[in-house]
């Protein structure tokens, strides 16, 4: 029988790593103190983890080679892997990313002028069932860890920097990827607190936007848990309709949902809610629902994104014309609505989100979708 310490020795190397991308900077220094370690070790550690990229506890020089061959013995950095790289003619880029338990998400980067965009996927799939979604297509598999959610942008940054040419950076983040990130709150706010934290990606709250389908509940305890800025997906103007497109209103019809904007910004002065509001043409693009939309957010302090359908195999929707989205943004805009109508990018690469992991992996089992259409009450 080996001497009792080559068997301690042997569990610590059994036993799982802690990866380090799952804590926020308090839970880091709290997982040193366990250890004995000073607290401003995790300040030290998040700048070479989030700011330096550096994955490696041997490179992070300042500290000290004890603290370092422990963390070694018990820790990793360990962010998603990349299964598929694809890039569009407008330079937007969008990553498969691989996930342990072999599931995958998807990531994009969008470059413009005045920013980068990186926009973050919060689960495996979807359990919301949006009818012109492609990603509930795939059904719903499981929530993302802080490590896969924060670890996209740990990600993306390391591979930006790589790129060759004038680095180009993340300057906004968008929870907008596959998932509903409201319905994976701990980890999602916990992840956006790491992107917000200065020794980290100091990225402030008005570039976090956070978009819900609108789970009323979860918006209310959004602001404390991590004050970003709020995208609601509306897509129609009425809840007979928005109840074929967004499963969810029958849940939170369309009153309950703006009065859970109103008071989410009531906590600060000159906030909006951005409504993002998918065009079909046909069922949600027409004069008159342009008109009833005006009406419905004339008293929430609002920005509108109009998105023209981005369209995917086997979806049963068509993208309006351009006169028609025209027509639709000025009907709003003559009403005092800011809106934008957002620009298709990276369409040469499977531009609705969904679509290219649903061809890079084969897809979720379809039957876990149905198992996991029960929501939180
Ligand atoms: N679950 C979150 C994040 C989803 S994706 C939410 O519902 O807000 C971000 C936005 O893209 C949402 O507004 C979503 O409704 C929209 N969207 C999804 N599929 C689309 C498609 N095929 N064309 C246009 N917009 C789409």
């Amino acid at each position: 029988m080996p001497p009792l310490t080559d068997i301690a020795a042997d569990t610590t190397d059994l036993a799982p790593r802690t990866n380090l991308l799952d804590l926020d900077r308090a839970g880091l220094a709290a997982w040193l103190g366990e250890l004995g370690e000073k607290r401003f070790r995790a300040d030290q550690l998040f700048k070479w983890m989030h700011q330096y990229g550096v994955d490696d506890f041997a490179a992070m020089n300042n500290l000290g080679k004890p603290l370092r061959a422990r963390l070694q013995a018990l820790a990793e950095v360990r962010g998603p892997q990349v299964v598929h790289d694809a890039h569009s003619r407008d330079g937007t880029r969008k990553w498969v990313l691989g996930l342990d338990g072999g599931s995958a998400v998807e990531m994009v980067y969008i470059p413009e002028s005045d920013r980068g965009t990186l926009c973050v996927s919060s689960q495996v799939g979807c359990q919301l069932n949006c009818d012109f979604c492609s990603t509930a297509q795939q059904g719903f598999n499981r929530n993302l860890t802080v490590a896969e959610i924060v670890g996209q942008v740990w990600l993306a940054s390391r591979l930006l920097a790589e790129e060759p040419g004038a680095p180009r950076s993340i300057t906004n983040v968008v929870m907008m990827g596959m998932g509903e990130p409201l319905l994976n709150f701990d980890a999602v706010t916990s992840a956006m607190n790491i992107m917000r934290d200065d020794f980290a990606y100091g990225l402030s709250r008005r570039r976090i936007t956070l978009s819900t389908a609108g789970v009323v509940p979860q918006i209310d305890r959004l602001y404390d848990a991590s004050p970003v800025s709020l995208a609601v997906s509306l897509h129609a103007p009425d809840d007979a309709l928005r109840d074929r497109l967004v499963p969810l209103n029958r849940r939170y019809p369309i009153a309950e949902l703006l009065a859970a904007c109103r008071r989410y910004v009531a906590h600060e002065p000159r906030m909006r809610i951005t409504f993002e509001y998918a065009l079909l043409a046909g069922v949600n693009d027409s004069p008159a629902q342009a008109r009833a939309l005006a009406r419905l957010l004339r008293d929430v302090p609002s920005k509108i994104n109009l998105i023209p359908f981005n369209p995917f195999p086997g979806a049963s929707y068509e993208t309006p014309t351009p006169a028609a989205v025209d027509r639709f943004r000025d009907l709003l805009l003559e009403r005092g609505l800011v809106t934008v109508t957002r620009r298709t990018r990276g369409d040469d690469i499977d531009g609705a989100c969904g679509q290219l992991v649903g061809r890079v992996l084969p897809r979720v089992n379809p039957r876990r979708a149905a198992l996991a259409g029960r929501l939180p009450a």
